[in-house]
């Protein structure tokens, strides 16, 4: 299994980790369209950043981070689900500036992190939760740093690196402190082991496995690390997802675009599936199921082409 995260505990310090590694992944994401760096950097980092997000929340549907940038990238979303999988896209325009840094690459823009949980799981059935970023940092993990540090949560890092061959990343977070005694000497533990986290370079994230890469960094510590569970790449587009998105465009607009010509082609830009809907289709989208109901994520993040 190459494509693999790792949970980890520093007991004596009272934090809890992630690390995760991608490759079949990333290589399966890449194919999809042709990522041009700087921007192929980034879009490695968040997928790493996605994963170990998404490791560490409650949801029962999809963990969503977007970042709508003014130019030259517009837009980047990956996203993961509950089951281990995980997708990504971007979109640019023109050539982007060698050497360009996060900031540059999307201008003024914004970052948002969304749960949207399933019409049918259980407790948070159907309930959709968004976290504004700030995009300030120079980096994507210099940003999620100051949005840890300014929510409510425990105290969280990420460190992040990818290349063309592999993403990787790892996660600290501080577990609550047991009572009011608790609350400096977490705050102590919690410095040493990210000043140690700090000592990392990209490179030992991109080629060490799990058990060497905390060997090197928590040696001296009580580690505990726990088995890897799989992710893969998955997209999550469906025939049904794309009658919704038809649905959601109206009767009237849909069947003078399919007029216009001969039939509605739609692009899944995460995995490149093409879906055409012809005059049957709209048939039975509008006419023979009135009761036709939206699922909770009919749109497609932007990946969407009609013509
Ligand atoms: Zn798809």
């Amino acid at each position: 299994m190459s494509d693999k995260l790792h949970r980890f505990s520093l007991e004596n310090l009272h934090v809890r980790g992630e690390w995760v590694s991608l490759k079949t992944t990333w290589k399966e994401i890449q194919k999809t369209a042709d990522y041009p760096e700087p921007l192929r950097h980034v879009l490695g980092e968040a997928l790493a950043a996605i994963s170990l997000l998404a490791e560490s929340l409650k949801f029962d549907g999809s963990l969503i981070l977007q970042i709508r940038g003014t130019q030259p990238v517009t837009m980047l979303v990956v996203q993961a689900s509950s089951e281990g999988t995980v997708r990504a896209i971007a979109h640019w325009n023109g050539e982007l500036p060698k050497g360009a840094t996060f900031n540059e690459l999307f201008g003024a823009g914004t970052m948002v992190i969304s749960v949207e949980n399933n019409p049918k799981a259980g407790q948070n059935k159907g309930e959709r939760y968004q976290s504004l970023v700030s995009l300030d940092g120079e980096t994507l993990a210099d940003c999620l740093k100051e949005y840890f540090a300014q929510s409510e949560q425990l105290s969280t890092r990420l460190w992040l690196a990818a290349d063309d061959d592999c993403v990787a990343g790892m996660m600290l977070q501080s577990l609550p402190p047991d009572g009011e005694s608790d609350i400096k000497s977490n705050q102590d533990h919690w410095n040493h082991a990210t000043l140690l986290a700090d000592t990392l370079k990209d490179e030992e994230l991109l080629t060490l496995d799990a058990q060497e890469l905390l060997h090197r960094l928590y040696h001296e510590e009580d580690l505990r690390l726990y088995d890897p569970q799989p992710i893969k790449f998955k997209c999550t587009c469906s025939p049904e997802k794309i009658d919704s998105a038809i649905y959601s465009l109206g009767e009237k607009e849909a069947t003078e675009l399919l007029k216009e010509h001969g039939s509605i082609s739609v692009d899944c830009e995460f995995c490149n599936t093409k879906y055409n809907i012809d005059d049957i289709d709209l048939k039975r989208i509008f006419i023979e199921d009135d009761s036709f109901s939206l699922p909770n994520t009919p749109n497609l993040d932007g990946s969407k082409t009609l013509h």
